[in-house]
């Protein structure tokens, strides 16, 4: 729970004490945005790279998402200048409103998962042949790229249609956009998925879009607002809870 991290005032200065499992590049970067409570209200740590108690643990060995570096992260009386807290905010629709911001992010991988995805298995398609002709030719193939752009088209149009909502700060936003990470990142699994299935042998040797998709794809449905609480919250918003 990222609200168990907390800061106080202690002379002049904010010290932080809190653990983090899963931190994003915290080992690389500049500044860390460290989500917690101050004064029991929802507050935002940034703290500098190297800062005293600021502890960054080896990096995890992750499925997908080959490039980023993902480590745990404790934080140990680790002391800030006040001017390095964003709030105490009042409540939590600050943070309410960064995840929804990050599931926005993560929608738009899933596109560039399916995309890829696609592209990589169409091309395969077109020039890989078997019984004496391109695959493409066989029904079972072609209807799976048929499946698998229809997916990814209507993926496209969700996430425009949850982005035009949030930047229009529409009251319907949050909802859409829990909808449009469901649809997408569950449609991203399905679409590097067949696009593995067809690449075949190929396919399952690591290195190629498809591959690389298919080992991402199940980020997006675990990390931001999970599948399962999207679903509880659209379910809540359908009934008007
Ligand atoms: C590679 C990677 C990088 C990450 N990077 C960051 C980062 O940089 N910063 C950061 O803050 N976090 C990061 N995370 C954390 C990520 O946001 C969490 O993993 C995610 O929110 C799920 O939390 P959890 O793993 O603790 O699972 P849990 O919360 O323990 O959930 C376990 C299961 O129970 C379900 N569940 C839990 N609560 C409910 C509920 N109320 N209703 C219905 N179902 C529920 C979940 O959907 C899930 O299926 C990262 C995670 C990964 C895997």
């Amino acid at each position: 729970d990222p609200m168990t991290t907390s800061g106080v005032r202690e002379n002049g200065l904010i010290k932080i004490s809190g653990v983090k499992s899963y931190v994003i590049n915290c080992t690389v970067a500049d500044f860390t945005a460290v989500a917690g409570t101050m004064e029991n209200k929802p507050a935002i740590f940034i703290v500098g790279k190297g800062a005293k108690g600021l502890i960054p643990e080896k990096p995890l060995v992750t499925m997908g998402y080959d490039g980023l570096l993902v480590s745990g992260l404790t934080l140990h009386e680790c002391r800030i200048n006040e001017g390095d807290v964003l709030g105490p905010f009042k409540d939590k629709s600050t943070f309410d409103k960064l995840k929804m911001w990050e599931n926005q992010i993560i929608i738009g991988g899933s596109l560039g998962m399916m995309k890829a995805s696609f592209e990589s298995a169409k091309s395969y398609a077109k020039t890989h042949r078997s019984g004496g002709k391109p695959i493409i030719a066989y029904q079972e193939v072609a209807f799976k790229l048929a499946e698998m752009l229809t997916l990814f088209q209507t993926s496209q149009l969700f996430a425009y249609r949850a982005a035009w909502a949030a930047e229009a700060e529409s009251r319907e936003s949050e909802v859409l956009t829990c909808c449009a990470k469901v649809f997408c990142t569950e449609a991203a699994e399905k679409v590097s998925g067949s696009a593995l299935q067809i690449l075949s042998g190929e396919g399952y040797i690591s290195g190629n879009a498809a591959e690389r998709a298919y080992r991402c794809a199940k980020y997006g449905q675990i990390a931001g607002t999970s599948t399962e609480i999207s679903r509880v919250k659209i379910g809540d918003a359908a009934i008007g809870a």
